[in-house]
């Protein structure tokens, strides 16, 4: 028996603790074995016109045999001499795969999965022991190379038939391995992981009257072929099979991208949000493989968070298949995909929204909030890339429409004009906002909570400012409107100090905004009354306050009382002022601190 290198040892109990966590892929890594292995012959037929090869034969074996616990995996790829099967498997981190890519990368373009000689160990993560019998193309001699493990490994002279390699693993006599040898766990394996290798994998089954050998795997990803030779039917297809939605999705991305980065992929629009989408156990990421091997189911890295709900699958060559998650992370080949995906999903929702406008509300309806949440996120960085898929709703249009829209159906317009609240109805019955669509002016109504904060980060869009139509700086009069109010607030200066000192905002004045309604609550500065219910409903943030201004309107009756009461009773005064105040919090959908003083105050004034 010869011993492992100690560093070999080393890396071994390394390899199958740390990167594969999840023994199954074992399985994966044979196979992938095999179908290099036969790579390595197809090619050496190619450029070797004396070899006699039928590719047609080509093919991977699977057989279990339950009884003496084993599972055997052979190919007829090219086999290892008795010095491969030594510095091939004696030794971990050399691997042959390697070297036969660094030595033929000039002459042509080859398909080989393995760059790292650690995928074979996964064997001995379920086998007491694994055997190699091996017989290379260009030998007569067959050898055997068998290990229980770390401690080392024998090799002796064997008898095979033909070329290629048997893998004979004796899987762990343990109850969790036994699921290793039944045929339905590796059938739906290899389906899991090995369904696009492109040499059929036939499994030896054995019914009640016959034994067959049965192709599993479909050997051509969907990926791969051409487009055009592809119906929307087979996109379909595979995009419920694969991702269990069965509902259409509503767009399919294919792309191939050939030259210095080889990749084909597969993405695909869902038509609606799956039920744990917006919970905190929804887990994004694209099925990541390497030459047609799965290596990563989800691959987060392949995609920005506020493009989460897309799904699909990525295929490169130039990826190496025992490539861990951590240095996937660091990753140039992947980075440089991952940007590409992101402008071709990109590139499909601006598509869509011209396109097929119905599809697109769709979307927006299912995915909407995760557009708003990357803008939010990301402080307005990432707004250009987002803000022409937002959509609003228009009210004096009276649907959804792209800013872009707003912009043109308003081009006299100097801001954007947006006003916020629980629904669309609730908002448009809002004094302020009332009054503004009576100007004529059109409004975004925003009733998702994020809405306002998107807007805050973004700033402006074009050049025009985003703005609250309840905050106090609207500036929609006209100069002699202006004039004619800031003389009337002006002499009314005491009348309205007095009421100020009575509630809790930072001024009261009267205004020429409010068509019908007696009062408003606007607000100065940064935070809206809006952003204040807001932040205020969420845990653990400290109490926020929006600088209020009671608004009332000058063109009311009420103003004229106010100042009658001024002149002859100041102590009824107050109690209006406290009344009118909660009147207008209430509009707002503000709570009322004092409940009873306020209702005994109406009443007061009702039995006058
Ligand atoms: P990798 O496949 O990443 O190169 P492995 O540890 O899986 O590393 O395999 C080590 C080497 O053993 C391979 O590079 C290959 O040269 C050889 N090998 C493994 N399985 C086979 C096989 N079925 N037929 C021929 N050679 C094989």
């Amino acid at each position: 028996m010869k011993e492992f290198k100690a560093e070999s040892k080393r890396l071994m109990e390394l390899m199958i603790n740390s990167i594969y966590t999840n023994k199954e892929i074992f399985l994966r890594e044979i196979i992938s074995n095999a179908s290099d292995a036969i790579d390595k012959l197809h090619y050496e037929s190619l450029t070797n016109k004396n070899m006699k090869i039928n590719k047609d034969d080509f093919a991977i074996k699977i057989k279990a045999d339950k009884k003496n616990r084993t599972l055997t995996i052979s190919d007829n790829g090219i086999g290892m001499t008795k010095e491969e099967l030594e510095t091939n498997l004696g030794t971990i981190a050399k691997s042959g795969s390697f070297d036969f890519k660094e030595q033929n990368k000039k002459k042509e373009n080859i398909d080989i999965i393995g760059q790292f000689g650690v995928g074979f160990y996964s064997a001995f993560m379920v086998s007491s022991k694994v055997e190699v019998i091996s017989k290379s193309y260009n030998s007569t001699e067959a050898y055997s190379w068998t290990s229980s493990g770390i401690e080392g490994y024998s090799i002796t002279k064997s008898s095979k038939e033909t070329y290629g390699t048997d893998i004979i693993l004796t899987i762990k006599d343990e109850e969790e391995y036994n699921r290793y040898l039944e045929d339905y766990e590796l059938r739906s394996l290899i389906k899991k992981y090995s369904d696009y290798i492109t040499y059929p994998i036939k499994m030896e089954v054995t019914t009640d009257k016959e034994t067959k050998l049965e192709t599993i795997n479909s050997l051509i990803p969907l990926w791969r072929r051409n487009k055009k030779d592809i119906s929307e039917e087979e996109y379909n297809t595979f995009y419920s099979d694969k991702f269990f939605d069965y509902e259409k999705p509503l767009s399919h991305i294919h792309t191939k991208a050939e030259g210095t980065l080889e990749y084909n992929s597969l993405l695909y629009i869902p038509s609606h949000a799956s039920y744990d989408y917006y919970s905190k156990d929804y887990e994004k990421g694209l099925q990541l493989y390497s030459s047609g091997v799965l290596i990563m189911e989800k691959c987060a890295d392949l995609i920005p968070d506020y493009f989460s709900f897309v799904k699909g699958v990525v295929d490169s060559s130039d990826l190496s298949l025992n490539i861990s998650r951590e240095m996937l992370q660091q990753d140039r080949i992947l980075k440089t995909i991952a940007k590409n995906i992101e402008t071709h999903i990109k590139n499909e929702l601006v598509s869509m929204q011209k396109d097929r406008p119905e599809d697109y509300l769709k979307f927006w309806e299912a995915f909407g909030l995760q557009i708003k949440a990357g803008i939010y996120n990301s402080y307005g960085m990432d707004k250009d890339k987002l803000q022409d898929l937002l959509m609003f709703y228009s009210a004096k249009e009276n649907k959804l429409v792209t800013l872009k829209e707003y912009l043109d159906n308003n081009k006299e317009e100097k801001a954007i004009y947006y006003a916020c609240g629980t629904s669309n109805d609730q908002i448009k019955t809002l004094p302020q906002v009332e009054a503004v669509l009576e100007k004529g002016k059109d409004i975004l109504l925003c009733p998702n909570y994020l809405d306002e904060f998107v807007f805050k980060v973004m700033a402006k869009y074009e050049d025009k400012e985003f703005k609250n139509v309840c905050s106090d700086n609207l500036d929609l009069d006209t100069e002699a409107e202006k004039k004619e109010l800031e003389t009337l607030n002006e002499n009314s200066k005491d009348l309205l100090n007095l009421m100020q000192k009575e509630i809790d905002v930072k001024e009261v004045k009267f205004t020429s905004r409010l068509k019908n309604h007696p009062v408003c609550l606007s607000s100065k500065g940064e935070v809206s009354v809006e952003m204040e219910k807001v932040m205020n409903a969420m845990p653990a943030s400290e109490t926020i306050n929006a600088e209020k201004i009671l608004e009332i309107n000058s063109n009311h009756p009420i103003a004229k009382k106010l100042q009658e009461l001024y002149e002859k009773d100041q102590e009824e005064l107050k109690k209006y002022t406290k009344v009118l105040y909660a009147e207008a919090r209430l509009i707002e959908g503000l709570p009322i601190d004092n409940p009873t003083e306020i209702t005994n105050l109406i009443c007061d004034i009702l039995v006058k």
